[in-house]
């Protein structure tokens, strides 16, 4: 039966993602080329290679090759003993050379998976491969869209720098499962340092999408080949970010349902994404693989990655760090999962646990620090130069120096709103403790802390308030007057 032939109301979703998203590299795969991108004029970082001209040779850049070895170890792929390069072939203004050095037979990164947990539901997604090429140069249509433009602008300083296309199998079930994932994908990418997650187009989404009767679904939610390529798809293109991916699929959705209910036949085809109106619109009928007339790269030599790939280490994962914070740090499921949400904020906080106390350190970190950058729409690399000071402001709030509430609704709102350091803002506050505040505290703390000796006090035994002195000596650094702290305990304990 073809979905066609199915009501609306048996059809199943099935989509399979293809993501490209660069590397950080400090040059361009295969030339020296700087990547570095930021405020440059266009057409700036360019050389013969990355410009296609007549003779000039690509050489693979080591760095790249690091990443993508990274990438496949993170999501347990399997890495070839040997890899190759293909020329992908097609006319397009982006792509000087007019074709694509790209990967095809023999991929990088062969049948990984990344686990996604969507509803409190885990659901493995399987990476069919992940291949290493080379990004075309990016164009600006002027004064319109692709369709209405008068002319259009060609930038090749993109052209060449390292891209990672991530296929996955057609596992998602939901528009929002592919959220998750680009989530977690980014999240793992991020933890690898390979990848820049703030840079403009760095994460690149074609979302393939079908409906499939119900019934041809697996028990174990599993879809025979048969019925994946029987299954007529759209692939949607121009897709940038993780809520354009489920907003884009939810729409396919709709569009797709209610041509079925209309008894029209899906039209296999390549769609474009308006993130603006919030639509797709047909672009073109789907190229097929044969259309590329792939060849091997022959000036390239084959790739040997065997021995090379076991030296190259990655750090702990988001997933494995979580867990590692909840019994080591002795976190909650929340707590954990927001400080290890990115690399800088875990390594943040594992800074200020290793100084000062994790609980501490968490509230510090999780909820003041995260919710008042939320609040701002800051993100913690918007302060890294200045985390010291935050460290700081925590000192101060350990030390008891100011009031925890103090320090976060005054000294670190007014940090990140005017730029002044904690110090000068407790003092131009007068935040500060007093000594004697400072004491008071301390009397009150050993009394709450010790109710043994309190009550032997309370029972006549004055040895005990000797004991209590000594804590709050403790406490103060040794800095508060023992005739007075001992005055002081008199009066609170009758
Ligand atoms: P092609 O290269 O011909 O477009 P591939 O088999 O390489 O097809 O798959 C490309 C993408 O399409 C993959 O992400 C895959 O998961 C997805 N895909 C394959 N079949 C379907 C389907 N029936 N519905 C949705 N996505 C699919
Ligand atoms: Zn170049
Ligand atoms: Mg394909």
């Amino acid at each position: 039966m073809t979905a066609q032939a199915t009501t609306e109301r048996d059809l199943a979703v099935v989509i399979g993602l293809e993501v490209h998203v660069q590397l950080e590299t400090r040059s361009k795969v295969f030339c020296g080329c700087s990547t570095d991108l930021d405020e440059t004029e266009p057409n700036t970082h360019t050389c013969p290679t990355c410009l296609g001209l007549p003779g000039a040779l690509p050489v693979l850049n080591e760095a790249a090759v690091e990443s993508a070895v990274k990438l496949g170890k993170a999501i347990d792929a399997t890495i070839p003993e040997e890899t190759r390069f293909h020329r992908k072939n097609y006319y397009y203004p982006d792509l000087p050379k007019n074709f694509q050095i790209t990967q095809y037979d023999a991929p990088l990164c062969q049948d990984g998976s990344i686990e996604i947990g969507v509803e409190g539901k885990r659901r493995e997604i399987g990476i069919e491969r992940a291949h290493l090429e080379e990004d075309p140069g990016s164009l600006q249509h002027e004064g319109g869209n692709i369709a209405t433009a008068d002319s259009t602008l060609i930038n090749y300083n993109r052209a060449g720098i390292p891209l990672m296309e991530i296929v996955t199998e057609p596992d998602f079930r939901s528009p929002k499962e592919t959220r998750a994932f680009l989530a977690k994908l980014e999240e793992v990418l991020e933890y690898l340092g390979i990848f820049d997650s703030t840079r403009d187009g760095s994460l690149r989404v074609d979302a393939n999408i079908s409906l499939v009767p119900g019934e041809d679904i697996g028990e174990d939610g599993s879809i025979s080949t048969e019925v994946l390529v029987a299954a007529n798809r759209t692939e949607v293109k121009n897709i940038s970010s993780h809520k354009g991916a489920e907003k884009a699929l939810a729409y396919e959705v709709t569009r797709q349902k209610n041509a079925v209910r209309r008894g029209r036949e899906i039209e296999q085809e390549t769609r474009h994404w308006d993130e603006s109106k919030g639509i797709t619109l047909s672009m073109r009928s789907k190229e097929e693989e044969k259309d590329y007339r792939y060849f091997p790269e022959a000036d390239l030599p084959v790739l040997r990655v065997s021995d090379w790939k076991d030296e190259i280490a990655i750090p702990e994962l988001p997933g494995a760090r979580r867990e590692r914070f909840r019994t080591q740090y002795g976190l909650g499921e929340e707590a954990a999962s927001k400080l290890t949400s990115t690399k800088q904020v875990a390594d943040f906080y594992e800074d200020l646990a290793s100084d000062f106390d994790a609980d501490l350190a968490a509230t510090w970190v999780a909820d003041d620090l995260l919710g008042e950058l939320n609040y701002r729409d800051m993100l913690i690399g918007d302060i890294e130069g200045r985390l010291n000071e935050v460290r700081r402001l925590v000192e101060l709030v350990a030390s008891e120096a100011i009031t925890a509430k103090n320090a976060r609704e005054v000294v670190l709102r007014e940090m990140l709103d005017s730029g002044a350091d904690p110090d000068t803002v407790v003092e131009d506050k007068g935040l500060g403790k007093t000594d004697d505040e400072a004491v008071v505290v301390a009397v009150e703390d050993a009394i709450e802390e010790n109710p043994d000796a309190v009550s032997d006090v309370e029972g006549g035994d004055d040895g005990a308030i000797n004991f209590l002195v000594g804590q709050v000596m403790g406490k103060t650094g040794g800095s508060a007057d023992p005739g007075q702290v001992n005055q002081l305990l008199r009066e609170r304990l009758g």
